[in-house]
């Protein structure tokens, strides 16, 4: 398969080429390195079947030659990043997402949209289903990114109906592992980096909200499985062991043998209380189920930043 992956040298995206190519694809990757870095992708780029685009999706996408597939990875993905940049964020979910689907009927291929558990917003019905509606805010800031998602999801739906492009949307829940930027601000690196750099580790609100964490490699399973299938989704992917933050917080002292004090931050507006994912449909439809527990994935995600002690050191967490 020829797969064009936007958002290709972001973190999730930058595993999936690799997954990719490891199977013998050719990956044409496009990134305007508004979070992305030329180190995610550097080591494909000595393969021949790995090509380089830096473009922004939100102008027409320059892809010459056959195009089988395109994964539709691109817009910032972090809060602090959507918040900093809240019209591009809604700018490459909408136009972006649509110049992605165009390039996709034009070539009659598979298109794959990474939707989020956003979605779902603070949600009032818990694990969260597929055809659970959601309880989003359209005016706060967080909307940005929630409602350019839900755009996504609706003129991807437009495009499967109306022009019959064998679209499929996958909603990720929170996802992490080596290439999380250190300073992007996410929970996960935001405490890891602070427990291995000896800081206080900083906790929004009493800690008592969840989030359910789902290993990177895991993650890309599912993501591989959706785009070879026929299927449009929506289909959640994420690993449904859940933990309060104050929990995770524990497990960062444990897995970095550190103890380093709890420091309290106000709750941003609008932040979710409670998510977990029902994975019924993609146990169901691809035999999914993530293998490595949080224990393992935050060994694996503090060794990966204790590796780098530049990035650690240019770290300025939030
Ligand atoms: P990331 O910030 O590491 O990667 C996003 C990539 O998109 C970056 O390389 C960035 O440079 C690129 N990009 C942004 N705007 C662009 C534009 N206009 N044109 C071209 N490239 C652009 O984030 P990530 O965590 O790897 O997220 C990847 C995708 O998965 C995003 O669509 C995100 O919404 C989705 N997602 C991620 C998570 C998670 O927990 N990481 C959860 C839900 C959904
Ligand atoms: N959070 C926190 N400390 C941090 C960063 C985030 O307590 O340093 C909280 C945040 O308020 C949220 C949860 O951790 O309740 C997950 O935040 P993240 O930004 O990783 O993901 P999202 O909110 O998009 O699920």
């Amino acid at each position: 398969m020829r797969v064009v992956v936007t958002g290709a040298a972001g973190f999730i995206g930058s595993h999936l080429c690799e997954r990719l190519i490891a199977r013998g694809d050719e990956v044409v990757c496009v990134d305007d390195m508004s979070s992305g870095r030329l180190d995610n992708v550097i080591a494909l780029k000595e393969s021949s079947r790995f090509e380089f685009i830096a473009h922004d999706v939100t102008s027409k996408i320059p892809v010459a030659g056959p195009v089988d597939a395109v994964a539709h990875l691109a817009s910032p993905a972090s809060p602090p990043d959507y918040l900093r940049r809240p019209l591009e964020t809604l700018a490459v979910g909408s136009r972006g997402t649509e110049n992605a689907l165009r390039l996709a009927h034009r070539h009659g291929a598979r298109f794959l949209l990474a939707s989020t558990s956003e979605v779902y917003g603070d949600p009032l019905v818990h694990p969260q289903r597929e055809d659970y509606w959601g309880n989003v805010n359209p005016i706060g800031p967080r909307s940005v990114y929630d409602e350019a998602k839900r755009y996504a999801e609706a003129v991807t739906s437009a495009y499967r109906r109306t022009l019959g492009v064998n679209t499929g949307i996958v909603r990720i829940f929170n996802t992490y592992g080596p290439r999380m930027r250190a300073n992007d601000g996410r929970v996960v690196s935001s405490l890891l980096v602070q427990a291995l750099c000896g800081e206080p580790l900083t906790i929004y609100g009493d800690g008592k909200q969840t989030r359910s964490f789902c290993y990177v490699d895991d993650l890309v399973t599912g993501l591989v499985a959706m785009l070879d299938s026929d299927e449009a989704g929506p289909v959640n992917l994420g690993n449904p062991q859940e933990r309060t933050i104050a929990q995770l917080a524990d497990l960062v002292r444990e897995v970095t043998g550190s103890a380093p004090p709890v420091e309290y931050h106000a709750m941003p507006q609008d932040d979710p209380l409670q998510r977990r994912p029902d994975i019924g449909r993609a146990r169901a439809l691809f035999g999914w189920d993530p293998a490595v527990g949080i224990e393992e994935g935050l060994r694996r995600t503090a060794a990966w930043f204790a590796s780098r002690p530049e990035e650690l050191a240019s770290a300025v967490v939030t």
